[in-house]
């Protein structure tokens, strides 16, 4: 952990940015409750999860499991940076700082609702497929900078999820193809920096600050390229099981 924790600093110092800029979540998905335990032990204070139940019952054992050691204290964020169905949204509300992964206007319209009748509010990412693989969700934003297409169908999907209230869009995330080198992701990275600027000309009054980008095998290269959040699982909690 702390040779990660050495790693972002480096990355950050090369990239000219303060490294108070970039908050590790650390992903924990497929360990267990235990291992978020020592991980808050050495200092980590974000976590991510990719599955709603994994992550309702794991949080619950991570409250009950630090309340028995410190009275409730250092409890940490949870992020949810799985694609979640809209049937499960409701397992959202009230647990997680942010939710990474809104990738349809459909899902953030349950969210939302959930959050109303619950007097609740969700900080929220809109999740952006750039790199135009089917196997990935996210809205459809391949092209966008040539495409008017692709552009009026995004702006319109995100003017909508901008008129909801309970939701609260805090910037943008992505996932990269898997590559051999991590080179070959960066034009994925700068393609979602630019999408974000287009995004802060054209709806000014939302908050774009945040861009969720960057995993083991490729953080280095999304921080060079303005990642406000890297989410870090192999490189923290070793090679994962399952999943
Ligand atoms: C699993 C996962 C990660 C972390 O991946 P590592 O390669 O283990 O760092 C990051 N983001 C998402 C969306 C994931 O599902």
């Amino acid at each position: 952990m702390g040779e990660v924790r050495r790693q972002i600093a480096d990355a950050c110092a090369r990239a000219g940015r303060s490294a108070d800029t970039v908050t590790l979540v650390a992903v924990s998905k497929t360990n267990p409750a235990e291992a978020v335990i020592q991980g808050i032990a050495a200092g980590l204070t974000d976590f991510g999860e990719n599955r709603p139940e994994e992550a309702v019952e794991k949080i619950a054992q991570v409250s009950a499991g630090l309340g028995a050691t410190q009275g409730g204290g250092g409890l940490p964020r949870w992020h949810m940076i799985g694609h979640v169905q809209s049937r499960k949204a409701r397992l959202l509300v009230g647990r997680f700082a942010l939710v990474h992964s809104i990738d349809s206007l459909r899902l953030a319209d349950k969210l939302a609702r959930l959050c109303q009748e619950q007097e609740a509010r969700q900080d929220v990412l809109l999740e952006m497929n750039v790199s135009g693989e089917e196997s990935k969700s996210g809205f459809a934003a391949t092209g966008w900078a040539n495409s008017r297409t692709v552009r009026e169908s995004l702006w319109s999907d995100i003017r909508s999820i901008l008129t909801l209230s309970g939701v609260v869009v805090r910037g943008l995330m992505t996932m990269a193809p898997i590559v051999e080198d991590m080179e070959q992701a960066r034009p994925v990275f700068a393609d979602l920096f630019c999408l974000r600027e287009a995004l802060q000309t054209e709806f000014p009054l939302a908050d774009w600050y945040e861009l969720s980008m960057g995993m083991t095998d490729d953080f280095q290269v999304a921080i060079a390229e303005g990642a406000t959040l890297v989410r870090i699982g192999r490189a923290i909690f070793g090679p994962r099981q399952t999943g």
